[in-house]
């Protein structure tokens, strides 16, 4: 069951009950969210009696076994980047290299890219390679260099965080930390990269499924963190004339089944450069809050993934179709009710 509480609720109140449920040996997680509202996620029903004399406190039953990430107690949350805001009307576009190869080329790309429209930097300092022989990212440089990327051009930036040792070092200067598909189910990981203060960027394993994504997101929530923005990016399928599927289906499903944003990465989705764009529009009709694209000045030159990084002039058509497409979909509304339950 959960138990949710109206901002305002003391914490000494959610930790009695909390302390209350572990003394009779009932799981429990909590979470405050940034509206100061409290959700609390308990594994078995709480004797009555517990419950008594909560006025401010709602019961609702639990379908699903994420119950800090459900949509069955709270519709849509918001999450914050800086200015930026995941999760409204406003569809968000984060875009950048692949990986960050030199401070000169990973300022130029964000000049480019903020004047094609992006709000978010991305790129990579440490890499997850399919090849011990590829380029593993300059590691603790490379953040140096998104960081005067954001000093030149104001934006955020978002970088992959690889282990629980290097939580820290990223999120000294990362404003949001990205979990990759190959560590969405590394629960250390997820823990640590939790507890750091930073929104989490949560990309959907290749082979992971739906309710796979949400318990990793579960585990963020329940370290105490509720800035989870999820990532659909791309599935493997059968057919190697594309990368990986990009699952659409998932972003109208996620977005019934959780309260977090969803955002796609139609790059890694596709992994192919004429599939991008296509794909990231279909990723907006599908309600996604965002994107994630590789996009740089010259793709062609890109020392990882050029095939699928997209030109600066490229992703200012994205956003401007993007843009429209949202305003188009801004009052589109999230069908949970028809939502079958198992
Ligand atoms: C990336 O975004 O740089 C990346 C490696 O993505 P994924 O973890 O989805 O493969
Ligand atoms: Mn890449």
């Amino acid at each position: 069951m959960i138990v949710t509480f109206e901002a305002g609720i003391p914490d000494r109140v959610v930790d009695n009950l909390t302390i209350e449920a572990k003394r009779l040996l009932i799981g429990c997680r909590s979470l405050r969210f940034a509206d100061g509202s409290v959700a609390i996620g308990f594994d078995r029903t709480l004797p009555p009696d517990l419950l008594e004399g909560l006025a401010a406190s709602q019961v609702h039953p639990a379908h699903r076994p994420y119950m800090l990430a459900t949509s069955e107690h709270r519709r849509q949350s918001l999450v914050r980047v800086g200015d930026v805001e995941f999760g409204g009307d406003d569809p968000v576009l984060i875009a950048g290299p692949c990986v960050v190869e030199s401070r000169e080329r990973m300022v130029e790309a964000a000049i480019a890219v903020r004047h094609a429209g992006a709000q978010m930097l991305r790129g990579g300092a440490f890499k997850p390679r399919t090849s011990p022989y590829s380029f593993q990212g300059h590691g603790e440089e490379g953040l140096q260099m998104l960081a005067d990327a954001r000093y030149a051009t104001g934006l955020p930036f978002v970088t992959e965080v690889l282990e629980p040792e290097q939580v820290g070092l990223v999120a000294e200067y990362a404003d949001m930390l990205q979990i990759g598909a190959r560590n969405m189910a590394n629960t250390p990981l997820l823990k640590k990269a939790a507890r750091a203060g930073k929104p989490i960027l949560l990309k959907r394993g290749f082979s992971a499924t739906i309710d796979e994504w949400m318990m990793a997101a579960e585990y963020v929530l329940s370290e105490g963190n509720p800035n989870v923005v999820l990532c659909e990016r791309g599935i493997r399928g059968f057919d190697p004339a594309v990368r990986f599927n990009l699952d659409l289906n998932a972003v109208p499903l996620a977005r019934q089944l959780t309260h977090l944003p969803v955002i796609v990465d139609p790059s890694h989705g596709t992994g192919l450069r004429s599939l991008v764009r296509p794909m990231a529009l279909a990723g907006i009709a599908a309600g996604a809050h965002g994107l994630i694209i590789e996009a740089q000045p010259d793709p062609d030159s890109a020392i990882c993934d050029g095939y699928q990084t997209i030109s600066t002039e490229e992703l200012a058509t994205i956003k401007r179709k993007m843009t429209l497409l949202g305003q188009a979909l801004a009052d589109e509304p999230v069908d949970s009710d028809l939502l079958v339950h198992a």
